[in-house]
């Protein structure tokens, strides 16, 4: 039986999959299969940062979280990036999501997350954000941090959805999303410019994290 280990703060200190009445995990027994790349490959067997796996998906804090409760979800099956989706994995991403919003649930049930991919992500294999809305934490530095959560470069994953859905695949262009990274900076709560990213900070404060789910 597997449960979640959330962990409440961005130091990840005692995070770590416990599976009761069994010796280990499967998931830390198993080889890494080649699609398992870079820094999520061994993070994803890191009892340090994971916190759920089944037989479809692991679920790991962020190493560098942006907000206090930062995870990604990972399939386990070999989906490189958005662009691989196919309608047969609509499921799969409605799994994913649904395991996000009991994730955030047992978190924190009064605070606000978001659920979304970005346009053009830094990592291979696809993965999920699962992100409170506070951006309360010492990793998000810079104006490219805010703007990959905070604009359309962060998409939704029902849109995600919708579009697979609606046309069988998940296609954009990736210069419109490339520059909105480097977009003025605004409040993604009240919509406010603000000049710097420590004023940011200051100014978001004043907004209850507290709101409904989206
Ligand atoms: P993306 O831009 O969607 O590819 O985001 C990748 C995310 O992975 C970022 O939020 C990073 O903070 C996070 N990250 C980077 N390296 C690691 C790692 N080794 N383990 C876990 N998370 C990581
Ligand atoms: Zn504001």
């Amino acid at each position: 039986m597997y449960y979640w280990n959330v962990g409440n703060d961005h130091n990840m200190a005692t995070g770590g999959l416990k599976r009761k009445n069994d010796s280990d995990n499967d998931v830390k027994a198993k080889k890494p299969n080649n699609f398992w790349k870079g820094g999520l490959l061994s993070s994803m067997n890191d009892p340090d940062l994971q916190v759920f796996s089944d037989e479809k998906i692991t679920v790991i804090k962020d190493k560098y979280p942006k907000a206090k409760y930062h995870f990604l979800i990972m399939s386990k099956k070999n989906i490189p990036n958005l662009k691989s989706l196919k309608k047969e994995d609509i499921d799969l991403l409605k799994y994913m999501e649904e395991k996000g919003r009991e994730l955030a649930k047992s978190s924190d049930a009064e605070r606000q997350f978001r659920y979304g991919y970005h346009s053009i992500p830094s990592m291979s294999h696809l993965h999920l954000h699962v992100i409170s809305q506070d951006f309360d934490s010492p990793c998000l530095k810079n104006k490219k941090h805010w703007n990959s959560f905070t604009t359309e470069y962060f998409v939704d994953s029902k849109d995600i959805i919708k579009t697979l859905e609606k046309t069988g695949k998940v296609e954009h262009e990736s210069s419109h999303f490339t520059s909105l990274l480097k977009s003025e900076l605004r409040c993604h709560v009240c919509k406010k410019e603000i000049k710097t990213i420590p004023a940011l900070k200051t100014h978001i404060q004043q907004h209850s994290y507290k709101t409904r789910d989206t």
